[in-house]
């Protein structure tokens, strides 16, 4: 798990008296509707650049939306994505433009290629180490199964049907 790049991550360790529980949430499929670029992803081969480039235009999804906004109200809201970090100024500018609260933004490294399910397990046992999370929120059933296994509250997001090409994007081609 060390990293030697996000040593300022560990060793922290203790729980802050006060503190809210995290709330890690994944952005799209859960607040994000994705459906309208999934087409840049069927071509052989994707579209990966379009794809990504796309996602300002995304379309709120209510049922996410509402319920990031009631984990606000007690809890730290901690996004963690597949987007790469060439992406954020995007991501946070959709974010901020729906109303939801940005805090920390946890996203792919650029040249990062592990499948998504793998940063994410990652990336939580990271968060996990120095602060309670009390619920994670993804729509792939990959990641909800694993991170699952891995002991984490997680809740799926249900509300858009999960597109397989996204899954396999995401977790074989690991470019997401
Ligand atoms: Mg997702």
């Amino acid at each position: 798990m060390a990293d030697p790049g996000r040593m300022s991550d560990l060793g922290v360790g203790a729980q802050h008296a006060g503190e809210p529980p995290l709330a890690v949430i994944d952005v799209d499929g859960v607040v994000a509707d994705v459906r309208h670029r999934l087409r840049f992803l069927r071509a052989l081969p994707g579209d990966w650049e379009a794809f990504f480039a796309a996602a300002d235009v995304d379309p709120p999804l209510v049922e996410g939306v509402e319920l990031v906004r009631t984990l606000a109200r007690d809890h730290e809201v901690i996004w963690l994505t597949g987007r790469p970090e060439r992406s954020r100024a995007a991501t946070e500018r959709w974010l901020r433009a729906q109303g939801l609260p940005v805090g920390e933004l946890r996203m792919r490294p650029d040249a990062d290629r592990r499948p998504g399910r793998i940063f994410k397990r990652s990336e939580l046992r990271r968060l996990g180490s120095r602060r309670r999370v009390a619920v994670v929120v993804d729509d792939d059933p990959a990641v909800v199964e694993l991170l699952r296994a891995d002991g984490w509250p997680v809740l799926r997001a249900d509300w858009l049907a999960y597109e397989p090409t996204l899954g396999n994007a995401q977790n074989e081609e690991g470019r997401t």
